[in-house]
């Protein structure tokens, strides 16, 4: 085995690499960029080096830079994680003329492999079944248009040097094909520096099947059974299992020895990946077609991990240090259900936009890097991280593992709801409500699922005020009480021997503003009425801090809480749902002239959109004053106070930078306002 190997990657594929690596006893390098400096994988790793700058063509895409790393260190093999250089043949040449091995397939395998066109039309040779289409090297466009035409609309053109779902477009009608080529084609040239294209059948509810491959240097090759990865948004997978639903042993195992014959066509060796399209027939059958081969590890291999028990990185080291497959196809077995969740920083509601800031609140499941338990975590982030624009979004994954769908399914509901993410927008709840969709809960899987459930994911509210507003009175009466004491003549709790004390809370939910009311009463118990007219809810309010949170109960639910503070905004999640909900500190804004949140600053370098105010208006909390568009998002700067705008320092059209105050804000002088009146 080897001694030393350097991971040229970062994230959550760096720390999952090192913590194989670990446990077998080999020594770890890690490589990093300026911006990962303080990165997860940097610390998991024994050694680390600074490699260049944040963006990946000045660090992690330096394939000279990364050998002579490796070489400085003393590693003897690289291991190229998924993206980056994993994919490239160069490089892995490269890595065999330095003397170092590369943790991976040969070069011709890799080129073999890695246009689309040619690799299909080494798979139609081998006789793996494809899609219906046009692969041929001749790109003339009115070729190109009578090949759509042949083949029947709608069609898909893909970018043959695509992948990770850029450089598609689908074409409906004939009349349509040329403005799609063009546009597919700018795309490929500007993402892959190559524009050839081929063309498919768009195929209209299909699955997304792939199977895992390994072979050896002794021409060994086997399947480890497939995955269902049909659950995606633009083109890429959200949610995968292992075992595919619904896959009978037969089709498994002509899926299984489709693969392995498309692996041996390429003289395969390590991880791979087939992927297929599959189709489902009237009578309920699949047809299957081979759309492209991963020549490396995939993100979602911990579910095979999960129902093989193996674990696919010792494979791979093994199999890169010369050794042969440590199972046969024969040994090989399912066992049970696994289900992978890819927890992303990105905002569903803004088509999943990426998303960057700070992570204040990175609060996982239990779990190791690895673990065959019932829930496993791979991250690669910590709390406090800044999440950079210069990589991909993906924070970490959750995997878990049950006896059966159903079990497995639960466990992820379970796992989700204890995944807190404060500071920047994630998808975990849309992930929640996506598990716990009718389409998915019962496995009625195709890549069309997200847009078939949008009513049940989209704009929802799991939590609703009542439940949130009861959550921040909680969390307020029990910080006060921890800064107060026991002293019950300090206590602004309400409490009081005698009568019967009310405490106004204001809150900003949504849109909308609300108000709720405590009372202390003569049973010592609190009464918490939120809301008005029909939409009122009043009743006894029970609390306690629990480990991690606050036991409470409002409104005939009783619910565990973990509540956080982040300023005025309280971000509450409970198994039956997060939200946040702005407690608006009446005492604390009462009669300020002068607040410090009085001066708004940009969060980020952005352009100025528009100003939603002018100077002498007066505001209310929550309003919205400022739209600023920075990295391709549109960003709502709104009142933090009620208050009058004093002056607009920018015109809209202005580039501004982070922290420019871009219009200052005045609270608006009131009557000390009484929080407790009897
Ligand atoms: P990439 O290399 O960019 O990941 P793929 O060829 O693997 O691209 O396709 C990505 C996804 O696009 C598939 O998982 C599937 O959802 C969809 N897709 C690909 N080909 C077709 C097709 N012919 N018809 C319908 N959907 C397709």
């Amino acid at each position: 085995m080897f001694q030393k190997i350097l991971i040229a990657n970062r994230g959550e594929i760096a720390c999952r690499v090192a913590a194989t690596a670990r446990r077998m006893g080999v020594k770890t390098v890690a490589v990093y960029s300026d911006a990962d400096a303080h990165a997860r994988h940097v610390a998991a790793c024994d050694e680390a080096l600074h490699i260049g700058g944040s963006a990946p063509g000045e660090s992690y895409l330096r394939a000279q830079r990364i050998i002579e790393a490796a070489q400085a260190t003393g590693a003897q093999a690289i291991h190229p994680g998924y993206g980056f250089l994993s994919e490239n043949a160069g490089f892995a040449q490269a890595c065999a003329d330095a003397g170092l091995v590369f943790i991976g397939p040969p070069p011709s395998a890799i080129r073999d492999m890695g246009f689309k066109a040619g690799s299909k039309q080494r798979m139609e040779k081998a006789g793996v079944p494809l899609v219906p289409g046009y692969h041929g090297a001749d790109q003339d466009p009115a070729l190109l248009r009578a090949e759509a035409d042949r083949i029947g609309y709608p069609v898909l053109i893909k970018a043959s040097a695509g992948g990770g779902g850029k450089g598609m477009r689908t074409v409906d009608r004939a009349q349509d094909f040329a403005a799609a080529l063009d546009a597919c084609r700018r795309e490929a040239r500007n993402s892959f520096g190559d524009d050839a294209v081929l063309i498919e059948k768009y195929l209209q509810r299909p699955r997304h099947i792939e199977i895992q491959v390994f072979g050896d240097s002794h021409g060994n090759c086997v399947h480890l059974f497939e995955r269902d990865c049909s659950v995606q948004r633009r083109y890429q997978k959200l949610l995968e299992e292992a075992p595919a639903p619904g896959m009978a042993p037969e089709l498994r195992a002509r899926m299984g020895q489709a693969a392995v014959a498309a692996a041996r066509a390429v003289n395969y060796v390590g991880a791979g990946t087939v992927e297929f399209i599959a189709e489902q027939r009237a009578d309920g059958t699949l047809d299957f077609f081979f759309m492209e081969m991963n020549t490396r590890l995939q993100v979602e291999h911990p579910v095979t991990e999960a129902i093989t028990g193996q674990d696919l990185v010792e494979w791979q080291l093994r199999v890169a240090c010369g050794e042969p497959l440590p199972l046969t196809q024969e040994q090989l077995r399912i066992n049970g259900h696994a289900i992978e969740a890819r927890i992303c920083a990105e905002n569903p509601e803004k088509d999943f936009l990426p998303a960057t800031g700070t992570l204040e609140v990175c609060g996982l499941p239990e779990g190791t890097a690895f673990e065959h338990g019932a829930v496993r975590v791979d991250s690669g982030v910590r709390q406090g991280d800044a999440i950079s624009p210069f990589y991909d979004p993906l924070l970490a994954k959750l995997i878990v593992h049950g006896a059966t769908r159903a079990q497995a399914l639960a466990r992820l509901d379970e796992a989700l709801a204890r995944t807190h993410i404060v500071g920047l927008d994630s998808n975990v709840q849309f992930l929640r409500r996506l598990a716990r969709s009718d389409s998915f809960a019962s496995a009625r899987l195709d890549t069309t699922l997200i847009a078939r459930e949008q009513a049940a994911l989209f704009q929802r509210e799991d939590l609703g005020l009542p439940l949130a507003a009861a959550a921040a009175v909680a969390q307020t009466l029990l910080r006060e009480r921890a800064s107060e004491g026991a002293d019950p003549f300090s206590r602004r709790d309400g409490f009081c021997s005698h009568g019967l004390l009310r405490r106004r809370f204001e809150f900003a939910f949504g849109d909308a503003r609300a108000t709720a009311w405590l009372t202390y009463g003569r049973d010592a118990n609190w009464h918490l009425t939120v809301g008005e007219g029909a939409a009122q809810q009043a009743g006894p309010l029970v609390f306690g801090p629990a480990a991690q949170g606050i036991d409470l109960q409002f409104a005939g639910l009783r619910t565990h809480a973990a509540v956080y503070t982040q300023g005025e905004v309280e971000h509450v999640f409970t198994p039956l749902g997060a939200t946040r909900i702005v407690a608006i500190d009446l005492l604390a804004h009462a009669g300020e002239v002068e607040a410090p949140a009085g001066r708004l600053t940009a969060p980020m370098p952005g352009k100025l959109l528009s100003f939603a105010v002018r100077a002498g208006d007066k505001v209310r909390q929550g309003q919205p004053l400022a739209v600023l568009e920075a990295m391709k998002m549109e960003h709502l700067i709104v009142a933090p106070l009620d208050g009058v705008v004093q002056e607009l320092l920018y015109a809209p059209g202005d580039q501004v930078s982070e922290g420019a105050e871009l219009l200052r804000l005045s609270a608006e002088p009131r009557i000390t306002q009484r929080i407790m009146d009897k």
